[in-house]
């Protein structure tokens, strides 16, 4: 899989602007998948219009889901 960095770009369908964007990964505070809770600081993918954040490389996900584990 590909390791991203913080200010490398790609393009991707941003969910907000509803159109082909180009993106900048940088981290972000990210929510859950069910919501509940936060993981800052995760590496994201960030609409460079609208500053949402468009997609999670896996690295981040796999994160996540560790942060998420520790109940
Ligand atoms: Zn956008």
């Amino acid at each position: 899989m590909k390791l991203y960095q913080p200010g490398d770009t790609s393009k991707a369908i941003c969910p907000h602007c509803g159109t082909l964007v180009s993106t900048t990964f940088a981290y972000r505070d990210v929510p859950f998948d069910d919501g509940n809770g936060i993981v800052r600081g995760i590496l994201a993918a960030v609409c460079d219009k609208c500053e949402a954040v468009v997609s999670i490389p896996v690295q981040s996900t796999l994160t996540i889901r560790r942060a998420g584990g520790s109940e």
